[in-house]
């Protein structure tokens, strides 16, 4: 959400969409070992078709990562090139695998032109990666009237709704309301990189801010028009802990991938599967990150008036602030595996 013109919006574009990537890739590639540790162990069969689909040299775990990558292909070229943001990652991707991002980004951009006419907001292919529900909701609900501020039809919550339907149904070029999938592939790296966004806090909860820092609600003012200055952009906007808010919560701590990690694998797996239609589960996961995002993103902050663009935090609301933030993250790293083990399970087991 937001409405911030020229050099300034280019500036927080980038942050949002180049330098900021749920989880960082680091995140994103440990949540899919998750899900293909507990996919091998439940569902060898699921594990096999996940496999023969992603090919010789694209593991799950690579397969996280194609959407950050796909950011990387020039909006009016169409061509992707390695940049500043690119992630090292990406250049594990195949030549045929990049084209793929090219006309995923093509199509979407083409497809989804509603969505670009209001002003400031970024282009829908990166919309897809995240909602800016207000925390003081509390859970995430779509089909408000209006509609809350932050919560659109082509937010990460959709995304997710809209590759599996794909895969689903199988009819390729899939398209559904502002998406546009190619082929089953690319609707497979969408669910592998949407499952882990979704379950960063900071991707689906959001704080909006008056220009003394007080919290308040867009959607409860009446704000007709609303005030976009208010916006933080899932905390983008707010520094005090480095780089920014958002940016804290993306990067998880070294040791989730090296000593921690076969622990995680073991929690992940002796958690309860995901259960009832599989159509409710993003919205589930979605109200549970914005809960968490209330609870341990921004409870236990107090913001400073607004300088600029950005919000600062007040140093001594930060005491502890790490060691919760580090439990939450590791929650919910555990929980995005489990949940894309269920999501593929459901979609290839048989
Ligand atoms: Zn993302």
């Amino acid at each position: 959400m937001r409405k911030i013109l020229g050099v300034v919006f280019c500036l927080a574009a980038m942050v949002r969409s180049q330098q900021v990537c749920a989880w960082g890739e680091p995140g994103h590639q440990l949540i899919g070992d998750i899900a293909w540790t507990i996919l091998n162990s439940e569902n060898k069969s699921a594990a096999a078709k996940i496999a023969t689909l992603l090919g010789n040299g694209v593991s799950l775990s690579l397969a996280t990562t194609w959407a950050d990558c796909a950011k990387s292909v020039n909006e009016e070229t169409f061509q992707y090139s390695k940049g500043e943001f690119t992630p090292a990652i990406c250049s594990s991707f195949s030549t045929a695998d990049r084209a793929l991002m090219e006309t995923y980004v093509r199509d979407n951009l083409a497809h989804s032109g509603p969505c670009n006419t209001k002003p400031g907001l970024e282009t829908c292919p990166k919309q897809y990666h995240y909602a800016d529900v207000s925390e003081d909701h509390a859970r995430y609900v779509s089909g408000q009237n209006p509609e809350w501020f932050g919560v659109d039809d082509h937010d990460v919550v959709h995304s997710i709704n809209a590759a599996m339907h794909a895969i689903q149904k199988k009819q390729w070029p899939y398209i559904d309301g502002a998406y546009v999938i190619e082929n089953e592939r690319v609707a497979l790296f969408m669910l592998a990189h949407f499952v882990g966004d979704i379950h960063q806090p900071l991707h689906v909860g959001a704080v909006y801010l008056d220009a003394q820092g007080n919290r308040l609600d867009p959607d409860t003012l009446g704000q007709n028009p609303w005030d976009a200055g208010t916006a933080t952009s899932g905390g983008n906007n707010i520094t005090g802990i480095p780089p920014e808010l958002h940016g804290s919560w993306d990067t998880i701590p070294a040791n989730f991938s090296t000593t921690l990690k076969p622990g995680m694998e073991t929690a992940a797996g002796k958690l309860a599967k995901s259960s009832g239609d599989a159509s409710s589960w993003a919205t589930r996961w979605a109200s549970d990150s914005v809960e968490l995002s209330h609870s341990t993103a921004f409870a236990p902050l107090t913001f400073t008036a607004k300088s600029g663009e950005t919000w600062g935090i007040d140093p001594a609301s930060l005491t502890g602030y790490d060691k919760e933030k580090g439990g939450a993250q590791e929650t919910q790293i555990v929980a995005a595996g489990r949940h894309l083990a269920d999501m593929l399970e459901m979609l290839y087991g048989s």
